[in-house]
C-alpha cells in the first residue's frame, strides 16, 4: 500500500520539527500514491490525514516553532533583515507570536528594488521568477532547487489526494511563462502522471480551438480536461465562446482552476456554462509561495497555516483588522518551504474582509482559517475591485475581460467603464444595482473604448503571447475546417486512441 513507514516517518517528521525535508522523501511519496492509486483506484486509509491539519492545540504550538525558526534563519541570513534587526536593537531569538508585531512589516517596493538583499547567504539559487502584478516593475524572486522539487513535489500529492488528478487526465496551463507557477505546476502535474500542455496566453480563439481538438494520445483522455488561467484570460475566453458559437459539449473539460485575479460570481457562473465544468477559485502568490488559499463552497478563502504564518492587517496602521473589516494579508513564509528569497511579514496587497464575529464557517474546510474572498484593491472610497467588478459583470452587454477606471473627485469617485455600446438603458440599471448595492459611487460613465478611460486598466489576459497562426473565428468554422477535420479522420483511421 500507500509509502513505506520511513519515508513517512521522514515525512511527517520534518512537518513536526518545522526543519527541511528530504526531497527524496517527497518525491518517493508520490511515486508511492501513483503506484497506489493505479493499483487501488484510491489511496488507502490514512492517506488523507497527511493533507489534514493536527489538532488544534499541536497546531498552535507547530506554528509558534516555525514562525520562532523563520525570523532566526531570516534575520541571521539575509542582509536586508540582519540590517533591519541590527538597526532596531532587536534580538530575533526573541522574537515569539506575540512580539511578531514588533518587526516592521516588508513592502513589496522594498523587494522590488533591492531583491538580492531577501537572498540567504548560504542559497543555491536556481531559478529567478518574475511577478506579474499589472502595476508596473516585476519584483525578482530567487528560486532553489530545493524548493522547486519540494513544492512541486507538495503540489502533486495534493493534486492527487485532494484534486483527484490522474494519470488520463490533460491539464493546460493558460498563465504567463514567467510565473513561478508554471514551473512547479508542469512538473506536479506530470509527477502524478498527468499530461501537461503549456497553451500560453494566446488570442483566445486560438485557446478555444486547443481545447476542443482532439489529441489522440495513448492513455490520456481525448481533449483538454482541466484548465489553468487567470481570471481575466478566463473572461476572455468566455466572451470569445460565446461570440464564436462554442458549447459545452466542444469541449472536454472536467474543472477549470482560476487564479491570480478576482473571480466573481457571475464570471465563474458564465463560465461554468460555457464549458461545463466547475470553477475553482485560488489564491497565490510568487513571493510568498507555497503559502495559498482555497476558496470552499460558502465563498470563504481558507489559508492553511502549516505553510507560513499570516495576518491580516488594516491596511493604513498594519494593525490587525478587527471583524467584519478590510485588512491586507501579510503573510510569513516558513523557511522548512523557503531557502532562498526569504521574507518577513510580507505586505502583498491583497484585500479581505476578517470574518465578522458572527460567522464561524460550517463549510468542508471549517477547520482552516478563512477570510473572505480576496476583494483585490481598496481605493480611497473604500471601493474594492470586487465591488466594482460584481456590479460590472452582471451585464452581459459589457464586454469580457471588464475594463474600468474609478476617478476620485471632491463628491466621490466616478466609475468609468468599457462597455460595446453605450446605452442610457445600461447606465440606469448600473446605477440602480449601485444604489441596491450601497456603493459609494458619485457616477458612472460609459465609454466604448479603453483609450477613453481616465487611466489605464491593466487585467493579465493582457499578457499576451503572440503566435503566428491563421485562429478560426467560430466553433462552426473549426468543425467546417477541411484540414483539420481530415486530419481527426486520418487518425482515427490509422486507430490511435
Ligand atoms: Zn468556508
Amino acid at each position: 500500500m500507500f509509502g513505506t513507514a520511513a519515508r513517512q516517518m521522514g515525512y511527517a517528521w520534518s512537518m513536526l520539527a518545522g526543519r527541511r525535508f528530504r526531497v527524496k522523501d517527497v518525491a518517493a511519496l508520490v511515486d508511492d500514491l501513483r503506484a497506489t492509486l493505479e493499483e487501488f483506484g484510491s489511496p488507502g486509509e490514512g492517506a488523507g490525514e497527511m493533507l489534514t491539519a493536527p489538532d488544534p492545540e499541536m497546531q498552535r504550538d507547530l506554528a509558534a516553532r516555525r514562525l520562532r525558526r523563520t525570523v532566526r534563519l531570516t534575520a541571521r541570513d539575509t542582509p536586508y533583515y540582519r540590517r533591519w534587526f541590527e538597526q532596531h536593537g532587536i534580538d530575533p531569538a526573541s522574537i515569539t507570536l506575540d512580539s511578531l508585531a514588533s518587526i516592521e512589516p516588508t513592502t513589496k517596493a522594498a523587494l522590488r528594488d533591492l531583491p538580492s538583499t531577501f537572498v540567504a547567504d548560504r542559497a543555491r539559487p536556481a531559478v529567478l521568477a518574475q511577478t506579474t502584478g499589472t502595476t508596473g516593475v516585476p519584483t525578482m524572486v530567487w528560486f532553489s532547487r530545493y524548493e522547486i522539487d519540494l513544492m512541486s513535489g507538495m503540489s502533486a500529492l495534493a493534486l492527487m489526494l485532494a484534486g483527484g488528478l490522474r494519470p488520463e487526465h490533460v491539464w493546460a496551463n493558460c498563465i504567463t511563462s514567467r510565473s513561478i507557477a508554471q514551473i512547479l505546476i508542469e512538473r506536479a502535474v506530470t509527477m502524478t502522471g498527468a499530461a501537461f500542455f503549456h497553451l500560453g496566453v494566446v488570442d483566445p480563439r486560438a485557446t478555444l480551438d486547443r481545447l476542443a481538438v482532439p489529441l489522440h494520445v495513448p492513455g490520456k483522455r481525448p481533449q483538454v480536461t482541466h484548465l489553468n488561467t487567470t481570471a481575466s484570460y478566463l473572461a476572455a475566453l468566455v466572451q470569445e465562446a460565446e461570440r464564436g458559437g462554442w458549447h459545452a459539449k466542444d469541449f472536454g473539460l472536467e474543472e477549470i482552476h482560476s487564479g491570480g485575479e478576482v473571480l466573481t460570481d457571475a464570471l465563474k457562473e458564465r463560465a461554468e456554462a460555457m464549458f461545463g465544468a466547475p470553477v475553482l477559485d485560488g489564491y497565490s502568490m510568487t513571493e510568498i509561495a507555497p503559502v495559498g488559499g482555497q476558496v470552499c463552497g460558502q465563498g470563504h478563502l481558507h489559508l492553511p497555516t502549516d505553510q507560513g504564518h499570516v495576518e491580516v492587517l488594516d491596511p493604513e496602521t498594519f494593525r490587525p483588522a478587527a471583524p467584519g473589516a478590510h485588512g491586507v494579508l501579510v503573510v510569513t513564509p516558513y523557511t522548512m518551504y523557503r531557502d532562498t528569497t526569504l521574507l518577513l511579514r510580507y505586505v502583498t496587497g491583497d484585500i479581505v474582509k476578517v470574518l465578522p464575529e458572527s460567522e464561524t464557517p460550517a463549510c468542508e474546510l471549517a477547520a482552516v482559517p478563512a477570510t473572505s474572498r480576496v476583494l483585490g484593491r481598496l481605493s480611497p472610497s473604500s471601493l474594492t475591485t470586487r465591488d466594482v467588478l460584481d456590479l460590472l459583470q452582471a451585464e452581459h452587454e459589457i464586454p469580457l475581460p471588464t475594463r474600468y477606471a474609478l476617478e476620485e473627485t471632491r463628491s466621490g469617485p466616478v466609475l468609468h467603464a468599457v462597455t460595446g455600446k453605450v446605452s442610457r438603458a445600461l447606465v440606469s440599471r448600473l446605477e440602480e444595482r449601485a444604489a441596491e448595492l450601497k456603493l459609494p459611487l458619485r457616477g458612472i460613465e460609459l465609454v466604448d473604448d479603453p483609450a477613453d478611460l481616465p487611466a489605464l486598466c491593466r487585467v493579465r489576459a493582457d499578457l499576451r503571447e503572440h503566435t503566428f497562426e491563421q485562429v478560426t473565428a467560430t466553433a462552426s468554422a473549426r468543425v467546417d475546417k477541411p484540414a483539420l477535420r481530415a486530419a481527426a479522420e486520418a487518425v482515427a483511421e490509422i486507430g490511435v486512441r
